[in-house]
């Protein structure tokens, strides 16, 4: 139980401050060749995975925060619960998709 929280946290916080598995900054920090995201041409940045990626809508619609602004974000998080975790949802998908993702892609 202590661990899960403890991951909820983790990936809400790397959402929340963009420093996380993000192409954008792990190239910052040296940790990756290139700034741009896996699936599109832009950088990959909580902004554009979390708003803008069409690669990660399906997983903004299962965790339904389609349509979010980034202008509107904190506010809808602390608007309920069920909003925050929503949000908290999103996050841990994507997270884990991603690992996925980069560790498929080191074979
Ligand atoms: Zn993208």
């Amino acid at each position: 139980m202590v661990t899960r929280v403890i991951n909820m946290i983790t990936h809400v916080t790397q959402l929340m401050t963009g420093r996380g598995n993000f192409e954008s900054y792990l190239y910052g920090i040296g940790r990756w060749e290139l700034p741009e995201c896996m699936y599109c041409d832009a950088r990959d940045t909580v902004e554009h995975r979390l708003f803008h990626c069409s690669e990660w809508e399906e997983y903004r619609g299962r965790a339904g925060i389609s349509g979010l602004e980034p202008e509107n974000l904190t506010a809808y998080m602390l608007n309920s619960e069920d909003n925050w975790r929503a949000v908290e949802e999103f996050a841990r998908a994507t997270h884990r998709a991603k690992e996925a993702e980069d560790r498929r892609k080191d074979f």
